[in-house]
């Protein structure tokens, strides 16, 4: 019988994510997926809005940021190194009303204390 150092329930990004972490640590490490559809990734994985998310909506110094954060650098990454095409578009938060507007105060600020640069406040009038 096969043995192996880990079993990871699941296909999706987080499984695929988790496995290739564990090998690039210890390649010599013997790791089963176990999926159950017919192929990867069709769930979520598959089937979501395709953001790679910035991070600006989380508190400062939470794990939440820390790790959206680190996340971007590193998918990034991964992209490049593997001809994974990705547009960085940018995103535009509107605010329709005056507690829109200190909300969205609030979401500059969140965006500065976790790093994000080229935060800009665009006007209508
Ligand atoms: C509508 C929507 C839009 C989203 N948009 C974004 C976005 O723009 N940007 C972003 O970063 N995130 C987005 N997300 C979140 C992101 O898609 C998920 O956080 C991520 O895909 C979760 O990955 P996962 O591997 O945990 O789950 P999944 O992709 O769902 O994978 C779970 C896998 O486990 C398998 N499985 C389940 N049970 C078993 C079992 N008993 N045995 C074997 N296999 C099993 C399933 O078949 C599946 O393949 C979105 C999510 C949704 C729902």
């Amino acid at each position: 019988m096969k043995k192996s150092d880990f079993i990871i329930i699941g296909a999706g990004i987080v499984g695929l994510a988790t496995a290739l972490k564990l090998l690039k640590a210890k390649p010599e490490l013997k790791i089963t997926i176990l999926e159950k559809e017919n192929r990867l990734g069709k769930h979520q994985t598959g089937n979501n809005s395709g953001v790679i998310h910035s991070g600006i909506y989380y508190k400062p110094g939470s794990s939440k940021a820390r790790n959206c954060r680190i996340g971007y650098e590193q998918l990034l990454k991964f992209c490049n190194q593997n001809q994974i095409d990705y547009k960085l578009t940018g995103k535009i938060i509107v605010a329709a009303n005056q507690n829109e507007e200190i909300a969205l105060n609030e979401i500059y600020n969140r965006g500065v204390k976790n790093g994000l640069e080229k935060l800009k406040f665009l006007s209508n009038k």
